[in-house]
């Protein structure tokens, strides 16, 4: 049985005030055109947090055509890129100002640590806006050399109104990762959260305003997938959709664009990833990267590391280790600082993990701990580890987005490599070793989007992230992201004018 703390109820901890529950078009808070609205949930009782106002296709609509109308008319594309740098260099200052409040309505909402959101969330959001401020004024084409009496530069402009749909499990992270290199590159938006996360986005959407940035650069339409996140990707005014989310819901946004006006997409599609760990690790060091790479963010994280391959010179010590420090892994209120997880996002979520937990038995793998819902009330889950999981069982396949661990020994370098690459994903691996050769050699044979050597989770803005196989195309993060935003225009002209010109 996982450690449950006993700090469970709503109300021994602070919750913050929710102060934006309207859609954010063009400037302006303002209810849905058809005045519906959903409940979000806290996901620690199952209770209402707050009714949102439910975007649906006349107000994505009207949030296309007050970001259009920005881009096409509007100061945000034509301003300098360092005009626009230092007006997103004020938005990251006010999010510095409410970090708390922000990381507390990411908690309630996802059933995220507080404290994880106060050191690492909410600063690592900081921190992309800012490295995107400051990119904004360095956005260059070439000079081209043209064969003939000619001479040619290229021009990098922005590609135009985007239209960004995030997932639920890192609301804020996902809205930053979108939202800053697109306003750096001069492009207007539309954001859809998840409908499971819509708070922290309209308090962003607020702080950017204050910020100065022009009304309709950014517009925020919370809602369902089906509705406003289908009207935006079939948009025939929408020029790209940045998504991050399932492969299933990624190949709707490429046939909606397919079929709408061929607007460019890229999709960050999840992963099943595999962690690597070699006879020459610390078994201790190695088992802490290997519970962190799994339980943190209670499973809910696309590179979450849910495929652990163990060297078997190594095996039985690490698996022993591994049971007793999932154990000690204390599952809680997301509020109390004493907490390393929290509750899964919501019930959907919560029963679909334990489903692929009875998967897991029913197809062989040995439960060595956990599998079971925990505490009295709310979405918790306790920290899981499967053992003789073999490639082809649906737990070794499918992303789970739960704290279940699956592990499997493995004899030499070639098989590690082979079994690791055998799933239709690729977004990240982690590899445990002292040996450098190793390291380098499998950290190239791995089909994946990023490699984590003797460490996991090392994330900054300067690191381009995205997937290879079905984890999806296009990188979320370095200049790479900036790429996204932009298009290449040639400018040809001739030197010496022509006779017969
Ligand atoms: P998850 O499985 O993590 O919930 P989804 O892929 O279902 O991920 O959802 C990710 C985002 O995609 C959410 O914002 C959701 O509302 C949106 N979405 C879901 N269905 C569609 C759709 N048909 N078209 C556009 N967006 C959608």
């Amino acid at each position: 049985m996982a450690n449950h703390s006993n700090g469970s109820s709503k109300d021994s901890f602070t919750i913050p005030e929710i102060k934006f529950t309207k859609l954010f078009i063009n400037g302006q808070f303002v209810d849905s055109f058809s005045g519906k609205t959903f409940e979000t949930i806290d996901p620690r009782s199952g209770e209402v947090i707050a009714k949102m106002a439910e975007g649906d296709v006349e107000d994505v609509n009207l949030a296309v055509k007050a970001a259009r109308e920005a881009f096409d008319h509007g100061k945000w594309p034509r301003m300098s890129g360092y005009e626009r740098g230092r007006l997103m260099m004020k938005f990251a200052d006010l999010i510095e100002e409410h970090i708390e409040e922000l990381a507390a309505l990411d908690s309630i909402d996802a059933g995220k640590l507080l404290t994880m959101g106060k050191i690492v969330d909410i600063p690592s959001c900081i921190h992309l806006l800012r490295y995107y401020a400051g990119a904004a004024d360095k956005i260059h084409g070439n000079t081209l050399k043209v064969a003939g009496e000619y001479q040619g530069y290229s021009l990098k402009e922005p590609i135009g109104v985007v239209g960004h749909i995030t997932p639920w499990n890192y609301p804020s992270t996902m809205f930053f990762l979108k939202v800053s290199p697109a306003l750096a590159a001069g492009c207007t938006m539309i954001v859809k959260p998840a409908e499971q996360t819509p708070l922290s986005a309209l308090f962003y959407a607020h702080l950017a305003k204050q910020a100065g940035i022009p009304d309709g650069v950014l517009n925020v339409v919370n809602g369902f997938g089906s509705t406003a996140g289908a009207a935006l990707s079939s948009h025939m005014d929408v020029d790209k959709i940045s998504f991050t989310g399932s492969p299933e819901v990624g190949r709707l946004i490429m046939e909606a664009a397919a079929k709408s006006n061929l607007k460019t997409v890229s999709l960050e599609l999840g992963g099943k990833s595999p962690l690597i760990i070699f006879d020459d690790a610390d078994v201790d060091m190695a088992v802490n990267l290997a519970r962190l790479a799994i339980f943190f963010n209670k499973g809910e994280i696309c590179v979450a590391g849910s495929r652990v391959y163990v060297q078997e010179g190594i095996y039985d010590e690490f698996v022993k280790k591994a049971v007793a420090s999932a154990k000690s892994w204390v599952v809680g209120d997301p509020f109390d600082p004493q907490v390393q997880q929290g509750p899964q996002v919501n019930k959907t979520q919560f029963e679909r993990v334990l489903r692929y937990i009875e998967h897991g038995k029913r197809e062989g793998a040995t439960l060595l701990t956990g599998g079971k819902p925990c505490g009295e009330k709310g979405y918790y889950i306790e920290p899981t580890i499967f053992a003789d999981v073999k490639e082809d069982m649906l737990i070794a396949q499918d992303e789970i987005f739960g704290p279940v661990m699956s592990l499997m020994k493995f004899k030499t370098i070639e098989e590690a490599i082979e079994r690791a690459n055998c799933t239709r994903y690729g977004l990240a691996a982690g590899i445990v070793t002292k040996d450098l050769n190793i390291a380098n050699r499998v950290s190239r044979s791995i089909r994946a989007g990023t490699i984590w050597v003797n460490c996991y989770f090392a994330f900054d803005p300067d690191c381009p992230f995205g997937g290879y196989k079905m984890s999806g195309f296009g990188r979320d993060q370095g200049l790479d992201a900036m790429e996204k935003y932009l298009q290449v225009k040639s400018v040809i002209t001739p030197i010496y004018s022509s006779p017969w010109l």
